[in-house]
């Protein structure tokens, strides 16, 4: 699922990290290939306009394009409206009724409807210790009856004894009788499907409705359907009052259009996705999880965010100028330890910088942690400004008497001369791979 999307966004995002600036037409023709992007994953054409039109209004802001990253920050904004686009919140089933609590399931015959009873009615049996019963009031299907038996055997669920000749709203008083006669605390009431949406079919689920007054009613479709997925939700909206959809077949390679629109169209939140046949293949929908998987890059929001919480802008701007020319001395350097000890340590970093997992593995090698910043702290805050500004002139005595006065070892001052040469040697590098640009193309 979303794996193509993933790619294409990829490829988009890839190519506007890789800038150091950004102007309004990069960001434009980006967001043009968004739209074309989210139209080939077969998300509905009214919810990419908006999308678009949402994310490029906040993305050419000049707070974006004028930041050090702009790049990112465009990343950000995408991924906090496609996260809004699914939903913002995991939305669980609200089920604090006086008991039984009844769950109604509808949708189109095929979608997995009496799977994914028999999948909420295990979860809730084993997540919540809730005592559940399920019923089927497909009399159509012949043996539909029969196979919500079966799956309620398999999960050790109570299903209501099978009196033939019943139609659904008798079935729904029984089932209703006996939950609460029995003490249940959720009844499950799986409703008949049919190949199309009818009229007899909305009516029935009218009267089963107004019997057995849900605490929920969901629905369920299929995710490979796409653009069918969203209309058939459409259609149910309007005639049921639905309080969530379940997505099944979110395992399959669907371009993922359905789940995307769902909750714009039905503006109904997404409760579950099925993903697999097993009983056990149903996941409670998270949209800034899914929006991150779709994005292929979640821990990088999750940096910038870091990042723009304790780094000051324009701090970080007067370093990279100064970078940029070929000049870091120590005081840099310890402006740039301290910056990434704020940022949550090295390893925090390196989770989330494509390419700075090596870098920590070699640190890590050299016996540089997070513990040692705080020793580099100490060291460069014994120096004098001079010794800092021009580390050339720091000869053997002057070592000594720096470490004596941070507490530490020679051996430990000149690990932190050696950091700064190498990171000197570093800079001069990126200077010939062409400044900013070329320090924007090495972190990603
Ligand atoms: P119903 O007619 O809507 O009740 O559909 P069923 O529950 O009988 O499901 C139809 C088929 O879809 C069955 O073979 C299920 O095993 C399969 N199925 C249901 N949900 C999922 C899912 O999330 N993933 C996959 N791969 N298969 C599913």
């Amino acid at each position: 699922m979303f794996d193509s999307l993933s790619n294409r966004l990829g490829d988009v995002f890839g190519k506007l990290r890789g800038r150091g600036a950004l102007t309004e037409a990069d960001v434009r023709a980006a967001m043009r290939e968004v739209r074309i992007a989210l139209l080939e994953a077969d998300v509905a054409l009214p919810v990419v306009r908006s999308f678009v039109d949402q994310v490029t209004e906040l993305a050419v802001g000049q707070n974006v394009l004028r930041s050090v990253t702009p790049g990112q920050q465009v990343v950000k904004i995408v991924s906090d409206a496609l996260t809004e686009m699914l939903g913002s919140e995991a939305a669980e089933l609200d089920l604090a009724v006086t008991p039984p609590a009844v769950v109604m399931m509808v949708g189109l015959q095929g979608s997995g409807k009496t799977t994914t009873t028999a999948k909420i009615a295990k979860r809730l049996k084993d997540k919540e210790r809730k005592k559940v019963l399920m019923a089927s009031l497909d009399v159509n299907r012949p043996a539909a009856q029969e196979q919500l038996a079966v799956l309620g055997s398999q999960i050790d669920v109570a299903t209501l004894p099978i009196i033939a000749g019943q139609q659904p709203v008798e079935i729904a008083q029984r089932a209703m009788q006996a939950a609460k006669l029995q003490g249940f605390d959720v009844l499950m009431l799986d409703t008949a499907g049919r190949l199309h949406v009818d009229q007899q079919l909305m009516d029935e689920m009218q009267a089963v409705s107004r019997t057995a007054n849900p605490a929920e009613t969901l629905l369920v479709v299929d995710s490979l359907t796409g653009q069918d997925a969203v209309q058939v939700a459409q259609r149910f909206t309007e005639q049921v009052p639905l309080t969530g959809v379940v997505l099944t077949r979110m395992d399959g390679d669907a371009r993922g259009g359905a789940a995307l629109s769902m909750r714009a169209v039905t503006g109904k939140p997404i409760k579950f996705a099925g993903t697999g046949e097993k009983l056990d293949g149903l996941e409670v929908f998270q949209p800034s999880r899914i929006a991150g998987r779709i994005l292929g890059m979640g821990d990088v929001v999750s940096l910038v965010e870091r990042a723009a919480e304790t780094i000051q802008a324009e701090e970080a701007e007067a370093m990279a100028k100064k970078m940029a020319k070929g000049q870091f001395d120590l005081d840099d350097l310890r402006t740039q330890l301290n910056q990434m000890r704020r940022m949550g340590g090295l390893g925090a970093l390196a989770g989330m910088i494509p390419g700075l997992k090596k870098a920590q593995a070699a640190m890590a090698q050299s016996g540089t942690d997070d513990k040692v910043l705080v020793h580099f702290d100490a060291i460069m805050g014994s120096m004098t400004p001079k010794e800092r500004a021009k580390p050339e002139i720091i000869n053997a005595k002057r070592k000594i008497r720096i470490a004596n006065g941070s507490g530490t070892t020679v051996q430990q001052v000149n690990k932190v001369l050696k950091m700064h040469q190498e990171m000197s040697t570093a800079m001069k590098k990126i200077r010939k791979m062409g400044g900013l640009k070329g320090l924007g193309a090495l972190l990603g």
